[in-house]
């Protein structure tokens, strides 16, 4: 398949980097592919960034079936551009699509066109320090019917926005709410898919949490609210003593790709590190008998984000006295090393 190229007449004026936040700027092109049944995936363009034009009907609007994924670009010292593991991402987006009735790409072929366009924009990509290049990959079904059945037209489109430092201030922990009415996921369910639903599912808990205070939720599992599962929209480690922990991926949890470095990376470094089933209330019994020394969440956003506090029934619990602990700034500074090309990258994670 020939991918064509349609350039923009005329670049945008690129945003200042002190004021980028997350998600609120995007480059001059974007890439679309088109799908339909007799066809299977054509047509892959890059072509500028704008709006789309859709019949009200179309079935995005309607039930919910669409993927999309997250990774990020990053501009090293000497210049040179860096994708973090984006073949993981490009697995699960297929996973995604498995449980979604959503057909599968060709990811290593989508990963090259992924790789043209940020060559294009590659002016795109800030330079200062925790700045990078969010990549968003997602696909749409575009048939216009109100059938509650998979569609036979999708466009898979990619969208870049440059997004600035996470922690502008320095990475500090949050407060975290111990969700116990509303559910993420439930086993069967979706929360192993990067799908929209999911997102907007957990506004209501969020928001209930904000307005106490609370940075994010952690989740439970939806069937005796007893497990830990998630932390807002993170995978959630713990560490007792010198044992880090993590829930195991039972169904219901998103398998993360910062996850699944942090697990490789503590391995590495002779850290004993397990998946498995953690309750709720074996981090309180940790707590109380002083042995949880650190907790934090972990995902391409903040790569990771401490955990200061938590509160669950009413009651708090405050973490290393709300202080960045030894492992995760250490887990933090690696990683970031890694993606930003300060430090070696003995595990190939970059390309
Ligand atoms: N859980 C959920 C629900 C997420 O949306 C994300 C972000 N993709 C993660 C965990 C962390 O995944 P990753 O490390 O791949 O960003």
């Amino acid at each position: 398949m020939t991918l064509t190229i349609d350039k923009v007449k005329e670049l945008k004026e690129k945003p200042n980097p002190k004021q980028l936040g997350f998600g609120k700027y995007f480059t001059d092109h974007m890439f679309m592919m088109d799908y339909e049944r007799e066809k299977g995936w054509f047509n892959p363009r890059i072509k500028p960034y704008e709006p789309l034009s859709l019949d009200p009907a179309t079935m995005v609007f309607h039930y919910s079936q669409s993927v999309f994924e997250g990774l990020k670009a990053y501009r090293t010292e000497d210049d040179r551009v860096l994708l973090f593991r984006p073949e993981k991402n490009f697995e699960r987006l297929n996973e995604s699509n498995r449980r979604l009735s959503i057909p599968l790409v060709d990811n290593e072929l989508i990963l090259q066109y992924l790789k043209k366009l940020i060559e294009i924009e590659k002016e795109w990509i800030p330079k200062e320090e925790g700045t990078s290049l969010y990549i968003r990959p997602f696909i749409i079904p575009t048939d216009t019917n109100l059938r509650v059945a998979p569609a036979n037209t999708y466009k898979l489109m990619i969208i870049l926005s440059p997004v600035g430092s996470y922690y502008p201030e320095g990475i500090h922990p949050v407060s975290i709410y111990v969700e116990h009415e509303y559910t993420r996921a439930v086993k069967g369910g979706t929360g192993t898919a990067k799908t929209a639903g999911n997102y907007s599912a957990g506004y209501v808990a969020q928001e209930k949490a904000a307005q106490n205070g609370f940075a994010q939720v952690l989740w439970l599992d939806g069937m005796e609210k007893k497990y830990i599962e998630e932390v807002g929209s993170m995978n959630v480690f713990f560490r007792i003593d010198d044992e880090v922990v993590t829930p195991k991926l039972n169904g219901s949890i998103l398998p993360g790709i910062t996850r699944m470095s942090i697990i490789e990376l503590l391995k590495s470094w002779g850290v004993p590190v397990k998946e498995r089933l953690v309750s709720m209330e074996e981090i309180i019994e940790a707590y109380k008998n002083n042995r949880l020394k650190e907790a934090f969440g972990t995902g391409t956003a903040a790569v990771i984000s401490p955990i200061g506090e938590l509160n669950w029934h009413n009651e708090q619990y405050i973490i290393n006295n709300k202080k960045t602990g030894e492992l995760s700034k250490k887990l933090y500074e690696t990683i970031t090393s890694i993606q930003t090309g300060s430090m070696k990258d003995t595990f190939n994670w970059t390309e």
